[in-house]
């Protein structure tokens, strides 16, 4: 379990700006594993420190956990916003210090006496040597930072302090979207509940049916994944985005295939093994021969075999590494 490491040395000092924007979209998604928003709050902590480092690219323990507990402190006292699954240990430290000292929730971390601050700060760094800086670096796979809990010192890689100068202002909107968009799910605000999400699954199609429809027409009516033929009931017939929909954000029916319910859900936002892609473009040749269909679907007009395939790689860039299998 990285999280549980004491020391994490940096495994690549030579990263592109290609592979920095990888493993950022990986961590930022729904792709890496979050039970609680810490690795969001290191996120934003590394980010107010980009020019605090000294010349070796390092900052102190100390240094990023004032952020990081100035930023909880806000979260949880001062606007009451849980942060994670119950018992979150960052937040039990800070009800601890709220409860010592009588603080109301009014109060925000600026305004808290130094000593308080002070004490705050450092029970918010134990929890972070804990459940923090292993974790993230564990999701980075050891290429953002190195880290020491002895000598306490957190070093960027070069590679990633200069690019996240380079995208500062872009970076901070995607963590705190991010962010806003976890806290959202874990609290129960009326009214503006789930406002990202729906934001987010705004563009989405409530049914596909029209092009199960199409694609009955034209093909055998069975799974295009594991070729279970799928019965006359169309309830167990699901049309699948072959490239995931929360990439392509679109349905192009030269992204769209029959398949059964359990690949369907065993799938769920994933990418297919490559013979799929084999099979998706030889499928999409059949399509396009069809003038009916051309004239009624307009997408297939414009559609070229390197558009699905260039999907295929950019979505791979862009964090969907977990390759799909069927079962
Ligand atoms: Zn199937």
């Amino acid at each position: 379990m990285s999280h549980k490491l004491r020391v994490g040395e940096l495994k690549a000092l030579y990263l592109t700006e290609d592979e920095v924007w990888r493993i950022f979209t990986v961590v930022l998604t729904s792709k890496s594993k979050k039970s609680a928003t810490y690795k969001f709050g290191l996120l934003k902590s590394m980010i107010e420190n980009l020019y605090q480092v000294n010349d070796k690219a390092v900052v102190t323990y100390n240094q990023l956990a004032y952020s990081f507990t100035k930023i909880y402190w806000n979260l949880v006292i001062h606007h009451e916003l849980e942060q994670g699954t119950r018992g979150s240990a960052a937040v039990n430290r800070l009800v601890e210090v709220q409860q010592e000292y009588h603080i109301p929730k009014e109060m925000t971390f600026d305004k808290l006496d130094s000593t308080i601050q002070l004490k705050a700060v450092n029970r918010i760094k134990a929890v972070m040597k804990t459940n923090v800086f292993g974790a993230l670096y564990g999701d980075t796979q050891g290429t953002f930072y190195a880290f020491d809990h002895k000598s306490e010192q957190f070093q960027f890689n070069q590679a990633v302090l200069t690019f996240m100068r380079k995208y500062q202002r872009l970076l901070i909107d995607l963590v705190n979207y991010h962010m806003a968009k976890m806290i959202e799910q874990l609290n129960d605000i009326p009214n503006i509940n789930y406002l990202l999400s729906k934001v987010e699954s705004i563009a989405k199609r409530s049914s596909l049916k029209p092009f199960e429809e199409i694609l009955v027409q034209y093909f055998e009516k069975k799974c295009f994944y594991c070729g279970k033929s799928l019965s006359k009931d169309s309830v167990h017939t699901h049309v699948d985005h072959f490239i995931p929909w929360s990439f392509v954000q679109s349905d192009q029916l030269w992204n769209l295939v029959l398949t059964c319910s359990t690949c369907n859900t065993s799938k769920r936002d994933k990418l297919p093994v490559p013979f799929y892609l084999d099979n998706v473009v030889d499928r999409n040749e059949r399509l396009v021969i069809e003038p009916e269909l051309v004239a009624l679907e307009r997408e297939l007009a414009t559609y070229k075999k390197d558009k699905i395939i260039h999907l295929y790689n950019y979505s791979i860039q862009n964090g969907y590494e977990n390759i799909w299998v069927p079962g």
